[in-house]
């Protein structure tokens, strides 16, 4: 271990291992197989590099991802590591010329695809030299009780026989306890040392809102209180993604969009610009992320809600990844909840996964739209007993009260739902209960007892009465015609609701609901802490850090963090020496960079 905290204080500067990282990296030094569940910004990757470069042999890593290879590997090769991915786009030779050092022992780490490494040979050679280790990334992937099922993760069971008595490793961020009993199994790990981190990120602070129908404005304003920094919006379709996109950029926010529709080339592009420059915005499906290691997003909005808990957490984990404060916001309404229920109930998963798919996306929101602590409804999701509030989050924050009783207006909205027929949304019911007749078919209804019974309450008042009958299943909402209609299930519970046997309560008295205030942005401002002068030398920093990125093709994280450049903006370190006592400075590093920082410490003078 002594070598081990060597390594990390001379390749990635750093002076202390964090978290479980000590106890994964002991095991495998001890040539035991790990299942390691770290959180997302954990460090899993210093895991199984570190024992990789301290055994003999070349460490083999499996990640499902090129993008997360990629700049693994620029990054290690930065730090001064010997390491190399494999893939299809490369050059024979270059293959043969990796292959050929790591069979000489001058190659500490080759990254691969589980394609990759199960066809074409690779493995046949592979098994002829000394492997340190292997480890595979995302092994959540490799589980149907997971939510990121990939089936060519399957054939990694087959690496136990492929390499005999060889260490092995599985990492994940997102495993609850299921899933992590069929890791073991699939990639046959039966005695492998688990060690399953805190799901805590203590630097995320968590909010999420119903949608209030104002859609992009909302996001927008959201984005505005970032202040131009790097973050990520995800949305759920593509169309949505377009349109956000658009609608950010006329509101003078530089902002990308990323989907599956688009071109492979422009996806990389611009994934590849939302790593390389500063505080774009990359509005994006799911199809973005893995295996984007952007260590400095600083928020993540959810447009639209994400499938399961695994999914959000691995989402909006994204964010704050360097440990500095990020946001993370989700947006979600009862339509995307009966949009996901639907998505799994018909799915062709067999019968048992299906079951697991409908019963995540119902616990997913009722955590939503739930009024516990977020990080610690989270951290119990995954099993952890004892989460305690972390009192920064949306709910932490809202003061406590028992709620609104809207017993009285859950009645009339019901009863005006059964008495126009169920045959309307929204617009219409609450029209009707306000007593407004818009248009003819308001007319003809406006004899019915239920016409104008709710004149006290404003439209706003009123959706978020419905939102909750529909959260509630009190009210369903069914596609006809492509529009959505507003139902009363079932006959007991409607019953029920208007014996008084069951109550309806709303956050906040909903006639105040229109005036309220949005939820604010902490807004997460790094330099905040700065004086005046070294503020202007971190801004000088950052623009070295871009030009010398701009130099040699990486991204800008690559040569620092921001968090290494706030403290050699606050230290302002003379020489090689004192640059290295910089957390996030190794040795290669301080030799590379220290007459550039001083120069540009000198000039800012
Ligand atoms: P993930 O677990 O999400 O794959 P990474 O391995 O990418 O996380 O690490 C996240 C960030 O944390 C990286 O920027 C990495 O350099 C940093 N990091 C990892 N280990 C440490 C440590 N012991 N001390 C400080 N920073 C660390
Ligand atoms: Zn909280």
């Amino acid at each position: 271990m002594e070598a081990a905290r060597k390594l990390l204080r001379e390749v990635y500067g750093y002076d202390a291992f964090r978290g479980l990282q000590a106890d994964v990296i002991e095991a495998a030094l001890a040539e035991r197989d790990v299942l390691a569940v770290l959180p997302t910004g954990g460090g899993k990757s210093l895991c199984y590099q570190i024992p990789a470069i301290l055994r003999e042999g070349v460490g083999l890593v499996i990640s499902p991802l090129i993008a997360l290879m990629a700049d693994q590997v620029d990054a290690l090769k930065q730090a001064g590591v010997r390491a190399e991915r494999l893939d299809s786009s490369m050059p024979y030779e270059d293959k043969l010329a990796a292959l050929d050092a790591a069979a000489n022992g001058e190659m500490d780490l080759i990254y691969v695809s589980p394609e990759g490494l199960m066809g074409n040979g690779l493995r046949a050679r592979l098994s002829q030299m000394r492997l340190s280790l292997i480890a595979v990334d995302e092994a959540h992937c490799v589980s149907q009780w997971g939510h990121d099922f990939r089936p060519d993760y399957r054939a990694l069971g087959r690496l136990r026989d492929a390499f005999p008595g060889v260490p092995r490793m599985a990492v994940t961020a997102t495993a609850d306890p299921r899933t992590r009993a069929d890791i073991r199994e699939q990639l046959q790990l039966p005695d492998a040392v688990e060690l399953v981190a805190s799901f805590d990120r203590p630097n995320l602070v968590l909010n999420a809102e119903r949608k209030d129908g104002r859609g992009t404005d909302r996001v927008i304003q959201l984005v505005k209180s970032m202040k131009g920094q790097p973050g990520v919006i995800y949305a759920g379709t593509r169309d949505g993604v377009e349109k956000l996109a658009e609608g950010l950029e006329k509101a003078g926010i530089p902002a990308l969009a990323y989907h599956a529709g688009l071109e492979a080339s422009l996806r990389e592009e611009r994934q590849r610009r939302f790593l390389l420059e500063d505080g774009l915005v990359m509005v994006a499906t799911v199809a973005f992320g893995m295996g984007v290691d952007k260590p400095d997003v600083r928020f993540v909005i959810h447009a639209d809600p994400p499938k399961s808990m695994e999914a959000y957490w691995q989402e909006v984990g994204r964010g704050g990844r360097d440990g500095e404060p990020a946001e993370g916001w989700c947006l979600y309404g009862p339509s995307d909840m009966r949009r996901l229920v639907r998505w799994a109930e018909q799915s062709d998963a067999v019968e048992e996964v299906r079951q697991v798919q409908i019963r995540k996306t119902r616990q997913l929101f009722s955590f939503l739209d739930g009024m516990a602590c977020r990080r610690a409804a989270v951290r119990r999701y995954f099993g952890e007993a004892e989460a305690s509030d972390c009192g920064e989050c949306d709910n932490c924050r809202r003061p406590r009260d028992d709620g609104y009783d809207a017993t009285r207006f859950a009645q009339m909205a019901v009863s005006a739902v059964l008495r126009t027929g169920q045959r309307f949304g929204r617009g219409r019911i609450v029209n009707h209960l306000r007593g407004e007749a818009k248009d003819q078919m308001d007319k003809d209804l406006s004899n019915l007892s239920t016409y104008g019974v709710g004149e006290a309450l404003g439209p706003a008042g009123w959706r978020a009465v419905i939102d909750q009958l529909l959260f509630d299943g009190l009210l369903g909402e069914d596609d006809r015609d492509n529009r959505p209609v507003l139902y009363a299930p079932e006959k007991d519970t409607t019953r029920s609701l208007f014996q008084g046997d069951i109550t309806v309560s709303l956050r906040e008295d909903p006639s105040k609901v229109r005036k309220r205030e949005r939820a604010k942005t902490a807004s997460a401002d790094l330099a905040a802490e700065l004086s005046e002068n070294d503020r202007a030398l971190f801004e000088a920093l950052r623009e070295w850090r871009r030009e010398s990125a701009r130099e040699t093709g990486v991204p800008p994280y690559v040569i620092f963090h921001d968090k290494t450049l706030l403290a050699i903006a606050s230290a302002r370190p003379h020489g090689e020496e004192a640059l290295t006592a910089i957390p996030g400075v190794g040795a290669k590093k301080a030799a590379r960079y220290a007459e550039a920082v001083a120069e540009v410490i000198a000039a800012s003078a």
